[in-house]
């Protein structure tokens, strides 16, 4: 989400004329976009910026703003703790050149964290695009679910679903700008729920979403994925739509955060592991062999060993093909920051440490089972390891890396799997494009 915002603001700054450079040290504005999810993200921008402060030579203004997550929740409070000019709330992207105008004025301390104006524009220009091959299309913004440990819904607002017949309109220019792959993102994908039908009408489904995937599927866009999605909103036929469109990718992100129905109520999460586990069995024995990851928090307070050790085994069951697990950190504003923190740091990095095991165990069997396998690859890039290698995803979402040259970037190749480590796999490009 923070990579489309950024996106979003670099394509209004240069509309406005300014142009973006590579370094800090060529820039008359630098502009830091922040995440709170986690208290060490925070501490490191404002670390970020007594960097860029002292690196500046003397006798040259240098405007430096803070935005997105940090920016929203800490507010008029940032001018105190850190020698900054501007606070660009999470809503206030499209203002950005605006307020740079009235900090270049010379107005201090300018700040916006007011909501998105009706006409504000999900725009992005190609430039701005992390990549020439894949792009991130926000279909939903905030969230309304208000589990016990997360900032997302102080920090981001209520859920706004963009409309579908803006979402498809956007992915079929992508597609006649050569894009491969999208990824239709929000904190929680499957409560899209937008307030008019516009651009579902033709396509059936359970849930909005669901029709908004066919609907996707439907611009013939190669591949498509999405992420993240929220447990108590995933309806089984997300699996039906899946199944039945090849170009919606083999890959389901589904965060279960606990094992433990004590600690999945304390964390307000609105499942408990048996509904986690129901929707687990629909994917699992799907048509398709779909992927699937998740995330998991350890040391959530009160969590007991007896606790620690159900998400083990719900770990264990779930054969996670891949698995983001963090160390609970306390949120300032959020219910769980009133509940006594009652594992230790160093409980915390142990539980942190043999979850890890026992997944890597899990995965490296994963790993190990495409050997011998070909996947459908998109060669996004030159890989950093070797000028000869490529490297990009599977339609099941694994790094895959591979010799081949760079005029082969953006080229979706058939690739044989010969090696398998940890977190990546590796391969022989098979010659289907050079035949056909
Ligand atoms: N909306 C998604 C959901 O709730 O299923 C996830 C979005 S969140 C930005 C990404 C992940 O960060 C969460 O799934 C959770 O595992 C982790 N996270 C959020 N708040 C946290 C906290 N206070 N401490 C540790 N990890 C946290």
């Amino acid at each position: 989400m923070n990579v489309a915002d950024t996106e979003r603001a670099a394509t209004g700054l240069r509309e406005s004329g300014y142009d973006l450079c590579t370094s800090e040290a060529d820039a008359d504005v630098v502009l830091i976009n922040t995440c709170s999810v986690r208290e060490k993200a925070e501490q490191k921008v404002f670390t970020r910026v007594g960097e860029i402060r002292s690196a500046q030579s003397t006798g040259r203004r240098v405007l430096v703003g803070l935005m997105g997550c940090v920016a929203q929740l800490e507010g008029e409070t940032i001018f105190e703790r850190a020698p900054v000019d501007l606070v660009i709330g999470t809503r206030a992207t499209d203002r950005i050149p605006s307020l740079l105008g009235r900090a270049q004025e010379g107005e201090r301390k300018v700040i916006d964290l007011a909501e998105r104006d009706l006409n504000d524009s999900w725009d992005v220009s190609p430039v701005e695009r992390h990549s020439p091959h894949v792009a991130f299309i926000p279909i939903i913004e905030g969230c309304n679910k208000f589990c016990s440990f997360c900032i997302v819904p102080y920090s981001r607002g209520r859920e706004r679903s963009r409309p579908a017949s803006e979402i498809v309109k956007e992915v079929k220019r992508l597609r006649t700008l050569g894009y491969k792959e999208v990824h239709l993102i929000g904190q929680n994908v499957n409560s899209y729920r937008p307030r008019i039908e516009h651009g579902l009408e033709d396509f059936r489904g359970a849930t909005p979403f669901s029709r908004l995937l066919r609907a996707v599927a439907a611009t013939g866009m190669p591949r498509i994925k999405f992420t993240t999605s929220f447990p108590r909103d995933f309806h089984q036929d997300i699996v039906a739509a899946l199944e039945e469109n090849s170009n919606l990718c083999d890959w389901i992100h589904l965060p279960v955060q606990s094992g433990s129905d004590r600690i999945l109520k304390l964390m307000r999460r609105g499942h408990t592991r048996s509904d986690y586990l129901s929707r687990i069995e629909r994917i699992k024995t799907s048509k398709r062999r779909l992927a699937l990851t998740s995330d998991v928090i350890v040391g959530f307070p009160g969590e007991t060993e007896q606790d620690f050790r159900d998400t083990l085994r719900l770990v264990e069951e779930c054969s996670y093909d891949g698995l983001y697990i963090f160390k609970y950190s306390q949120r300032r504003g959020t219910p769980a920051a009133n509940f006594t923190d009652t594992v230790s740091e160093a409980e915390k990095t142990a539980r942190f440490l043999e979850l890890e095991r026992v997944q890597r165990q899990a995965q490296e069997k994963i790993y190990h089972s495409y050997v011998g396998r070909t996947l459908s690859v998109l060669a996004e890039r030159q890989s950093s390891r070797s000028q000869s290698d490529l490297t990009g995803h599977s339609t099941c979402h694994k790094v895959v890396n591979f010799p081949g040259h760079n005029g082969l970037e953006g080229e979706i190749l058939d690739v044989l799997i010969t090696d398998a480590k940890t977190n990546s796999l590796y391969g022989t490009k098979l010659d289907r494009l050079e035949v056909g």
